[in-house]
């Protein structure tokens, strides 16, 4: 038995699965969440950027905020923090709380932005590259939207529509992956230890059988 397809995927949620699927899983699917102090920081981090709105910053360089987006075609919506259009070009700005990682979860929910920035206006694209602002570092990076990452982002696209058809969640992480699970806000209610843990000793009891 599998779950129907959704009809669309978040944006936001690309950024879960690629970190976690079954944190994917808990936000998407069962729409579970827990607020701690990283989560509460996040959310007031970004109120700035979630005021819809457009301003000129200069000559030809207009930027929105808020901006949603959508791909019909690849079907995933959301919303971008901010757009900016400067010289016939579009780019798109995340803001993220904490510093940047080593995975590739924030470039892949930003690249998911450019696709559906590019089907909305084919003529502006293809988009290059964006941004995501780190408040943890005050720093910006730019990310370039190479074929690797758009395969990427189109293969984490798929993957979460798979994913969001199970009936039950995956597993926690495993091997070095699970060292995510000490900064994940889910950890609470994920138990993932406590899981590994049941697992091993039904396998025990089963092999006593
Ligand atoms: S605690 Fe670990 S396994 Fe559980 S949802 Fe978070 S990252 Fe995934």
């Amino acid at each position: 038995m599998r779950r129907a397809r959704p009809e669309s995927i978040g944006l936001s949620y690309l950024n879960a699965l690629e970190y976690c699927p079954r944190r994917f899983y808990y936000e998407f699917v069962q729409g579970d969440m827990l607020v701690n102090e990283f989560v509460l920081e996040g959310t007031l981090l970004h109120q700035r950027a979630d005021q819809p709105g457009q301003s000129a910053k200069g000559e030809g360089h207009i930027e929105i905020n808020h901006l949603y987006l959508y791909s019909e075609k690849l079907g995933v919506s959301g919303f971008a923090d901010v757009v900016v259009e400067q010289a016939d070009k579009l780019f798109p700005i995340e803001y993220k709380h904490g510093r940047q990682g080593k995975w590739l979860n924030d470039n892949i929910q930003l690249c998911a932005q450019a696709l559906c920035l590019e089907e909305r206006q084919p003529e502006l694209a293809p988009i290059e590259f964006g941004y995501i602002f780190y408040w943890g570092s005050r720093r910006r990076v730019q990310v370039d939207f190479t074929p690797e990452l758009r395969a990427k982002t189109l293969q984490s696209i798929e993957r979460a529509f798979e994913t969001a058809a199970l009936e039950v969640p995956p597993p926690p992480l495993e091997g070095k992956l699970a060292g995510r699970c000490r900064d994940c806000s889910l950890e609470p209610m994920c138990l993932p230890a406590e899981v590994k843990l049941l697992k091993t000793a039904t396998k025990v009891m089963e092999g006593v059988k």
